[in-house]
C-alpha cells in the first residue's frame, strides 16, 4: 500500500505540472469557448477508476461531483488532479488548427497531450492504468515499469514544458520528437490506422485489378492467336479440299473430252441410220431443229425397214405401222399411277402392263428392236423425244402429236410405281437410266404446263439419276444429260 501511495502521490505530482501548462496554453481558447466539451460520462472515469479517485482525493478533496456537471463548476473543472487522460488527449479543431502552421509548437503540444497516457499504458497486463477497475487489482501494479514510464513522460514533458516558457533550442526538439513516439493522439491514431488500412486495402485491390487486367489481357491474346490458328487451319483444310476438287473436276473433264473425241462402238452408223451424224436433240440452250429431226424420224423407219430381222415379219405398214400401233395401243389404255397398291389386281395389271396392252407377239418383237438396235438405241429415243415432246409432231400416220397428259402418265408410271420400277429394274442400267431421263424431262414439261396431278417431286429422282449417269461411261450424251439434269436440280432447288 506504501508502494501505491508513492505511485499515486507521483502520478498526481505529474499531473498537476502537465495540466498547468495545458491551461495556460489552452486558456485563451477555452475561456471563450461556447462548446465547453466537458462530458459527464468523462467525468464518470475519474470515479469509476479507484486510481484515479485515489489521486482526486489526494489533490483535490474538496471537489464534489455533481450528477449533471460532473467535476465541472463555474470556474471550470475542479480536478487539480485525478483528471481521466482523455482530458488532456482531447484537442479542438480550434486549438490544433491555431498552431497547426508552427510544426514545433504542435509537436510539443500533442507531445503533452499524450503524457499522462503514456504513464498508464499497460499498467497491469495490457490493460491501461485507466481500465483497472478493481481497487484490489491496484497491488498488481508494478512500480518499477510505472515509474520508467512516468520517468519516461517526465523527460519528454521538458520539450512543451521549455516551449512554453523560453524557446527551446532546435536540437532538444528533435531529440525529444525522436525520443518519445506518441506525439498523437488516440483518436488521431486510431484514424492513421484506418487511413493506412484504407490504403492497404486500396493498393491490393489495385494489385489484383492490375493481375486480373493483365491475366484478362493475356488470356485474350492467346485466345485470340488459338482463332487465328484454327482460322488458318481451316482455310488450309478448304483450300486443300477445294485443290482436290478442281482436280477431280479437270480430270473429269478431261476424260469427258476424250470420250467424245473417240469413236463409240455404233456412231459410225449414225449417218446410215438417221441421215446425220448428230441426230436427236441439239445441246442444252441451243433451239432444236425440228425439220431435221422429222426428217430423222423417217430415216430411221426406213433404215428400220431395211433390217433383215424386221423383214421377216411382213409388217403391216413396216416398221412405222407396227411402232404406230404400239404407241396408239399404249396411250389407249395407259398404267395405273394411283392406288396401285391397294389392290393386288392394280398391282398385277401394272406390272404386266406392257404385256397385257401389246401382247405377246408385238412385245417380243420390241424386244428384239431394243435389242438389235441397242447401239443406236439412245440416238433414237433423243429424236424420238424431240420430235414428240419438243416439235410437238404426230407420229407417222398420226393426225395428233401425242398427248402430254399420257405420256406423263407414262413417265409417272417408270418413276412413281412399282410395276414401272419392275419393269425398268429388268432392263440393262443403260436402258434404264434413259428412260429415267426422259421421265424426268416429261414431268418437268406438265410442271411447266402446269400439269402434275399426282403431285410427283422429281428433286430425288434428279439426285439419283444425276450420280448413275456420272458413274456411267456408256453413253454417248453423257455430259448433255448432266448439263441438263443439273439445270433441273438448280430450278427445284
Ligand atoms: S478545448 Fe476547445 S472545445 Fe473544449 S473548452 Fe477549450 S476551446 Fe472549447
Ligand atoms: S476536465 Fe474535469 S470536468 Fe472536464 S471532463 Fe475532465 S474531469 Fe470532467
Amino acid at each position: 500500500m506504501a508502494d501505491l501511495n508513492v505511485l499515486v502521490e507521483g502520478y498526481g505530482r505529474f499531473e498537476q505540472a502537465v495540466r498547468q501548462v495545458t491551461e495556460k496554453w489552452c486558456r485563451p481558447f477555452c475561456s471563450h469557448c461556447r462548446r465547453i466539451c466537458c462530458r459527464v460520462d468523462f467525468c464518470e472515469e475519474t470515479r469509476q477508476s479507484p486510481f484515479l479517485s485515489r489521486v482526486a482525493a489526494l489533490f483535490s478533496p474538496a471537489a464534489t461531483f455533481d450528477p449533471v456537471q460532473g467535476w465541472l463548476s463555474a470556474s471550470g473543472c475542479q480536478l487539480l488532479a485525478g483528471r481521466p487522460p482523455v482530458c488532456y488527449e482531447f484537442l479542438c479543431r480550434d486549438i490544433s488548427t491555431a498552431v497547426a502552421m508552427d510544426a514545433d509548437r504542435l509537436h510539443a503540444l500533442m507531445t503533452l497531450s499524450m503524457l499522462l497516457t503514456h504513464v498508464g499504458r499497460r499498467a497491469v497486463g495490457g490493460r491501461h492504468l485507466v481500465a483497472v477497475m478493481r481497487a484490489a487489482d491496484l497491488a498488481r501494479i508494478q512500480p518499477e515499469r510505472f515509474m520508467a514510464r512516468l520517468g519516461e513522460a517526465q523527460t519528454a514533458f521538458q520539450a512543451p514544458w521549455q516551449f512554453w516558457t523560453v524557446n527551446p533550442p532546435a536540437a532538444f526538439v528533435r531529440c525529444c520528437r525522436s525520443s518519445f513516439p506518441p506525439l498523437v493522439t488516440i483518436k488521431e491514431m486510431d484514424e492513421m490506422k484506418v487511413i493506412k488500412k484504407i490504403l492497404v486495402t486500396v493498393v491490393i485491390a489495385a494489385i489484383l485489378v492490375a493481375a486480373g487486367m493483365f491475366g484478362y489481357m493475356k488470356f485474350n491474346r492467346w485466345h485470340q492467336d488459338q482463332m487465328a490458328l484454327g482460322q488458318q487451319k481451316a482455310e488450309a483444310e478448304c483450300l486443300e479440299v477445294v485443290h482436290q476438287l478442281e482436280s477431280e473436276l479437270a480430270q473429269l473433264r478431261a476424260q469427258i473430252e476424250a470420250e467424245r473425241q473417240t469413236a463409240r462402238p455404233g456412231d459410225e452408223n449414225l449417218p446410215a441410220v438417221f441421215g446425220t451424224a448428230t441426230p436427236g436433240l441439239a445441246n442444252v440452250g441451243q433451239p432444236v431443229d425440228c425439220a431435221s429431226i422429222d426428217g430423222q424420224v423417217k430415216a430411221f423407219f426406213t433404215y428400220l425397214d431395211s433390217r433383215p430381222y424386221l423383214a421377216s415379219h411382213n409388217l403391216d405398214g413396216g416398221s412405222a405401222g407396227f411402232f404406230h400401233t404400239c404407241v396408239s395401243l399404249l396411250m389407249a389404255d395407259p398404267p395405273v399411277n394411283v392406288g396401285e397398291m391397294t389392290e393386288m389386281f392394280r398391282l398385277v395389271k401394272n406390272v404386266t402392263h406392257f404385256y397385257r396392252v401389246l401382247g405377246k407377239e408385238r412385245l417380243l418383237l420390241a424386244k428384239d428392236v431394243l435389242v438389235s438396235e441397242r447401239r443406236v438405241i439412245e440416238a433414237a429415243l433423243s429424236v424420238f423425244y424431240a420430235h414428240g415432246v419438243e416439235c410437238g409432231k404426230p407420229l407417222p400416220g398420226d393426225a395428233a402429236p401425242l398427248s402430254i397428259e399420257r405420256l406423263y402418265d407414262y413417265a409417272g408410271y417408270f418413276l412413281n410405281t412399282l410395276g414401272g420400277r419392275s419393269y425398268l429394274l429388268r432392263r440393262e442400267s443403260k436402258t434404264r437410266m434413259l428412260i429415267n431421263y426422259y421421265a424426268i424431262l416429261i414431268v418437268d414439261r406438265a410442271n411447266d404446263e402446269k400439269f402434275n396431278p399426282y403431285g410427283i417431286d422429281l428433286r430425288p429422282y434428279i439426285d439419283y439419276l444425276f450420280y448413275d449417269i456420272a458413274n456411267q461411261k456408256d453413253l454417248a450424251y453423257r455430259e448433255r444429260y448432266l448439263t441438263r439434269l443439273k439445270t433441273l436440280k438448280d430450278k427445284y432447288m
